[in-house]
C-alpha cells in the first residue's frame, strides 16, 4: 500500500452518525450528513447513510455529481450558495440548495423549468456570523419573490453560525430562526418543511435545550467525522474520535544535534521559531515522507513519545525520543479538521477505508 495514506474507519463513521441521529431524533431534529471534507467519497457517504442521516449535503456540485453517479438515492443538498454560472448544473445534481441571492434564485427557476423539474430551495438568513445569509429585514421580500418562481419550491429557511466569526448558535439565535420561519410561512401562505439550524457547532445547544422550536435539521460534518463539537473542540460523549488515521513512512533516522549550526536566516516557510526544547545535546531525529503538500502539520496528533520539530513541503521532522523507529516503518497520526481537509485534497495522499477497528501505530 502506498504512503502517505488516510485510513477512514467506516464503522466509526456509521457509529458516530447513528449516535447523533439517535440523540437528536427525540428532539425532533434530523441530520443532513455533510460530505465536503471528504470530497463526497461514496463509501464514506454510504457509511453516514447507514447511520441513519436523512440526506447528504456538500458545498461543491462536483461532489454531489460524484455521489449521484455512484448510485446514491438520498436527497442531496448543495450547502454553499450556488454560483450563478452553475445554475443548470445545480438543478441537475442537487435536490435542494441553500440560497441568498434573488438573481441566482431566478436562474435556478429558469434552469429547473427548462429541464422539466422543480428545484427545492432553503433561504439562508444572516444572524450575525457575517458569512452567507439574507439580512432578516429583507427575508420576507425574498421569500415572496422565491415562492412566485415557477421552477422552485420554497421548502425552508436556514442559518449558519460559528464559521466566519465564531458567533455561538445559542437559544436566542435559534429562537430568532424559528420566529423568522413562522413569519415566512405567513408571508408565503404555506408551511415550511425544513428549518436548518446550522452545523456541528449547534450541538452544544441542540443536545441540551428543552426547546428546539421549529429547528428540525442540522447539517453535520465535523462531529460525525471527528467526534467533537467545534465551539471548543471538545469530544462529544459517545462518539468515536478515531475515524481517520494518517499513515506516513519513515525515510531517515539519524542521531543529530538538537541545535542547527551556521548563520541563521529564514527557512523555506519564513522565520523559524527556536525550538524551546533545544539543548546542547543530540536527538533521535526521524524524517517522514510527509509535508505541507500533504497535510497541515500543526493539525497532526502525534503518537505518544514523538515530538514535532519542523515541517517543509515534503518532510516532517520529529524527535522520536526513545521510540525505536526504522527506515520503512509507518507512523500513524490523528488529525484535526484542517489537517483532514488538507490530506483529503492532496493528490499525494491516498484515501483507503477499513470496516474494522483502528490500525495500531507502528
Ligand atoms: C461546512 C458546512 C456545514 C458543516 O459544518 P461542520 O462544522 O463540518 O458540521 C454546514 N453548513 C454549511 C453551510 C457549511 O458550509
Amino acid at each position: 500500500m502506498s504512503a502517505p495514506r488516510l485510513v477512514a474507519d467506516l464503522a466509526a463513521l456509521t457509529h458516530n452518525a447513528r449516535h447523533l441521529v439517535a440523540l437528536l431524533a427525540p428532539r425532533g431534529v434530523a441530520v443532513t450528513g455533510v460530505t465536503k471534507a471528504f470530497l463526497g467519497a461514496p463509501a464514506l457517504a454510504e457509511a453516514m447513510l447507514a447511520g441513519g442521516v436523512s440526506g447528504l449535503g456538500d458545498s461543491r456540485c462536483e461532489n454531489l455529481v460524484r455521489l449521484r453517479e455512484a448510485g446514491t438515492t438520498a436527497p442531496l443538498t448543495l450547502i454553499r450558495s450556488p454560483m450563478l454560472s452553475q445554475a443548470a448544473q445545480v438543478v441537475k445534481s442537487a435536490t435542494t440548495s441553500l440560497n441568498t441571492e434573488p438573481v441566482v434564485l431566478r436562474a435556478l427557476s429558469e434552469a429547473a423549468s427548462a429541464s422539466g423539474t422543480v428545484h427545492d430551495v432553503l433561504l439562508m438568513v444572516e444572524l450575525g456570523d457575517l458569512r452567507e445569509g439574507i439580512p432578516a429585514h429583507r427575508l420576507l421580500d425574498v421569500a415572496r419573490h422565491t415562492s412566485a418562481l415557477p421552477g422552485l419550491r420554497l421548502v425552508g429557511v436556514g442559518t449558519n453560525l460559528a464559521c466566519r466569526s465564531g458567533v455561538v448558535p445559542d437559544q436566542l439565535k435559534m429562537d430568532d430562526l424559528s420566529s423568522l420561519a413562522e413569519q415566512v410561512e405567513k408571508a408565503v401562505g404555506h408551511r415550511l418543511t425544513t428549518i436548518s439550524g446550522g452545523n456541528s457547532a449547534n450541538l452544544d445547544w441542540a443536545l441540551v435545550t428543552s426547546d428546539t422550536g421549529r429547528v428540525n435539521d442540522l447539517r453535520l460534518g465535523e462531529a460525525i467525522l471527528l467526534g467533537i463539537e467545534p465551539l471548543r473542540r471538545t469530544p462529544v460523549a459517545g462518539l468515536r474520535n478515531d475515524a481517520f488515521v494518517l499513515r506516513a513512512e519513515v525515510i531517515e533516522v539519524q542521531t543529530k544535534p538538537s541545535l542547527p549550526w551556521g548563520v541563521i536566516a529564514q527557512g523555506a516557510f519564513g522565520v523559524v521559531a527556536a525550538d524551546p526544547w533545544a539543548h546542547a545535546g543530540s536527538v533521535n531525529q526521524v524524517i517522514l515522507a510527509l509535508g505541507r503538500q500533504d497535510v497541515d502539520p500543526d493539525g497532526l496528533l502525534l503518537p505518544e513519545g514523538l515530538r514535532l520539530l519542523g515541517a517543509s513541503s515534503d518532510h516532517l521532522v520529529l524527535d522520536a525520543g526513545d521510540v525505536a523507529l526504522r527506515v520503512g516503518d509507518e507512523v500513524a497520526f490523528g488529525l484535526d479538521y484542517a489537517a483532514l481537509l488538507r490530506a483529503m485534497t492532496s493528490p499525494y495522499v491516498e484515501l483507503t477505508t477499513t470496516p474494522g477497528p483502528r490500525p495500531g501505530s507502528g
